[in-house]
């Protein structure tokens, strides 16, 4: 009876062995099939944050994301992977290539703007820009930022040079363009007038008369302590005789609408760029060629390309590398640099990945063997035990043989188990690990993501406005055609400073730049909600008005255009009447973005003619005021 106790027990104690080992197989299943999720969400993840930069990697991470999503994941995994380290190693190679152009290029035009006779602040900021431009260039990061801020210098240094009085004013300006950036160092330079000092000291003076308010605008509106409803443009620098008097500048801004061209611009005549064009072509078009251009910059770079082709006057000059800019910002801006960062840590995440799913593999191999084992084992020993029973001579031998061979079983699975304990904890290490760093990349994802908005958000801005910038609009009138198949009416208007060349010349550039804050935000507290308002560049700004048919658009325009010709600029104690002409097109069934600007363009134009401030409206003959 008690023989039979103990061996009742002897069995439960094997059965309870055995059911361990099983849960402890059935718990390791389970933690790999967690680790292997884990896995592939943290692949996906990363393969969707590299998405984006290169037509072809974006191929390869696409087919990992549907390789990863498929249940037999591993299969071509590992080829997948290799190619996708190649592609990234291209891109670095790329990455190089383009350093070492844009250091060559900067520094050699650098080098070119520092041999001209400039004023003492622009030429350190030029040499600022020269010393800092080593340390800098090597890291892509700061690429756009130092193309945008040489082409600051560059529009600076002309600007200057287009005022010297050393530029003749009746007739084309020979060798500007040659001392710009010429290699022929031994053209004659422009001594500096201090233009930019008195420019400077002018802006100064424009300051803003708190307690002017235009009577139109609704109180409480004005929150910015930058924006004037009205502003003083200062006659500081009139006993210079090289600029206008206060007076003069005050009647030619209140000209008789009839009369086309200011008479400033007969004084003083816009100088003959057409004659060095020669040397600018080449230049700017070399600079739109190496910069990388995205989809949608494409037809604003387009458009620079066309306009330089057509030959450029000063004033264009300066806003092709004001667009040019404006391209670089959007497309090669930080996004991208950003970008190829994140993909050399995606490479190294990548080679984690890889060395954990080989560890994972070793691990099961060795599983797989050790359970093999411990199978032969438990058979043999099964088999002995059925040997001993055959040949066992009486109970008590077979007893004590079959009770040996069962503690060798015993201790084989105890010995299994003891491995599966020290194989699952280093698993457990491993996993723990990884989880960590998948964690971190989801989370620098996360970062990525929000910074790349904030950096698109900037590059979709005009930095002195604070607008939408032309990149925005260009962006947005797309996406309103897209919306257009429903047919809800678009109303494109733009909006044109008149005589504003004028306004700088009279009062110089800041004080314009001034003005062009404050018609900013004029405009864009008239329009309602719904209208989208930006700076297409210059003194330009555009309107998108959905759901709008011309007979909305007018009057409301109209009431934009009250606005600002009630706007008291102050000269002074004299008010200074600035207006704005405006041309309106709706959109046509099947039309394009540069069609619909092209009808509201020449409606401009014919407000323009008509005697400005006033509004045109795209093929309609009569034009309101
Ligand atoms: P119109 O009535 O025919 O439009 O005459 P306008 O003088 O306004 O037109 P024009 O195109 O001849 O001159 C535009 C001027 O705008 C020339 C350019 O120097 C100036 N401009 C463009 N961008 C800026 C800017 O950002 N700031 C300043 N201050 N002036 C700018
Ligand atoms: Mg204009
Ligand atoms: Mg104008």
């Amino acid at each position: 009876m008690s023989q039979r106790n103990n061996d009742s027990a002897e069995a439960s104690r094997w059965k309870k062995k055995f059911l361990d080992v099983l849960e402890d197989q059935d718990s390791r299943e389970k933690s790999l099939t967690a680790r292997i999720k884990l896995l592939r969400r943290g692949l996906v993840g990363v393969s969707l944050a590299g998405d984006g930069l290169d037509s072809q990697l974006d191929r390869e991470l696409s087919a990992l994301r549907t390789t990863l999503r498929s249940e037999d994941s591993e299969a071509g995994l590992e080829v997948l992977l290799e190619h996708i380290e190649k592609s990234v190693l291209r891109l670095d190679t790329r990455k190089e290539h383009s350093t070492w152009a844009l250091r060559n290029a900067l520094t050699l035009s650098v080098t070119q703007l520092q041999e001209l006779k400039l004023d003492r602040d622009l030429k350190r900021s030029i040499k600022q820009f020269a010393r800092t431009l080593p340390g800098r260039v090597d890291d892509i990061q700061n690429h756009a930022e130092l193309i945008v801020e040489f082409l600051e210098l560059v529009r600076m240094v002309v600007r200057q040079l287009s005022q010297s009085p050393d530029v003749p004013t009746e007739q084309p300006v020979p060798g500007l363009w040659k001392r710009l950036f010429s290699t022929t160092a031994s053209q004659p330079a422009i001594v500096s007038n201090g233009a930019a000092e008195r420019e400077a000291a002018r802006a100064e003076s424009v300051v803003g008369v708190p307690g002017i308010e235009t009577p139109l605008r609704d109180a409480g509106t004005v929150t910015d302590d930058d924006i004037f409803s009205a502003v003083e443009l200062d006659s500081a620098p009139h006993e210079d005789s090289s600029e206008p008097a206060a007076a003069a500048a005050l009647e030619n801004t209140s000209l008789p609408p009839e009369q086309d061209t200011p008479p400033t611009s007969e004084a003083t005549p816009e100088p003959g760029f057409s004659a060095i064009a020669n040397h600018a072509e080449p230049v700017l078009l070399r600079i739109l060629e190496n910069i990388y251009v995205s989809e949608q910059s494409v037809s604003l770079a387009q458009q620079i390309r066309a306009k330089v082709a057509r030959g450029l006057n000063w004033y264009e000059f300066v806003s092709v590398l004001e667009d040019i800019s404006s391209v670089i910002t959007c497309s090669l801006g930080q996004e991208r640099s950003e970008f190829q960062l994140f993909l050399n840590e995606l490479n190294a995440s990548l080679e984690q990945v890889q060395q954990y799913v080989r560890f994972a593999r070793d691990q099961e191999l060795e599983a797989r063997a050790s359970e093999s084992e411990l199978d032969q084992a438990v058979r043999g020993q099964v088999s002995d035990i059925a040997e001993t029973v055959e040949k066992a001579a009486d109970i008590d031998e077979l007893k004590s043989a079959v009770q040996d061979q069962l503690d060798s079983i015993l201790s084989s699975m105890d010995g299994f188990r003891h491995l599966k304990i020290q194989q699952s904890a280093a698993a457990d290490e491993h996993t723990r690990t990884l989880e960590a760093r998948i964690h971190e990349m989801e989370r620098e994802s996360r970062e990525l993501r929000l910074h790349l908005v904030q950096q698109e958000q900037n590059a979709m801005r005009d930095a002195l406005t604070e607008l939408p910038n032309r990149a925005a609009y260009d962006r947005r009138v797309r996406h309103e055609l897209e919306q257009q198949s429903h047919g809800a009416g678009l109303c494109l208007v733009i909006c044109d400073v008149d005589h504003f060349k004028q306004i700088n010349d009279t009062y110089g550039h800041l004080a314009g730049d001034k003005v062009l804050k404050i018609l900013a935000k004029e405009i864009s507290t008239r329009v309602r909600q719904s209208d989208f308002v930006a700076r297409y560049g210059g003194e330009e700004f555009v309107i998108l008005m959905t759901d709008t048919d011309l007979a909305t658009a007018e009057p409301l325009i109209n009431v934009v255009r009250q606005a600002v010709e009630s706007c008291p600029f102050h000269f002074k104690e004299k008010q200074v009447q600035i207006t704005m002409s405006f041309g309106v097109s709706a959109l046509r069934t099947g039309e394009t973005p540069d069609l619909l600007f092209d009808r509201a363009d020449r409606a401009l134009y014919k407000a323009k003619a008509g005697g400005r401030n006033r509004v045109c409206v795209a093929d309609v003959p009569e034009e309101s005021h």
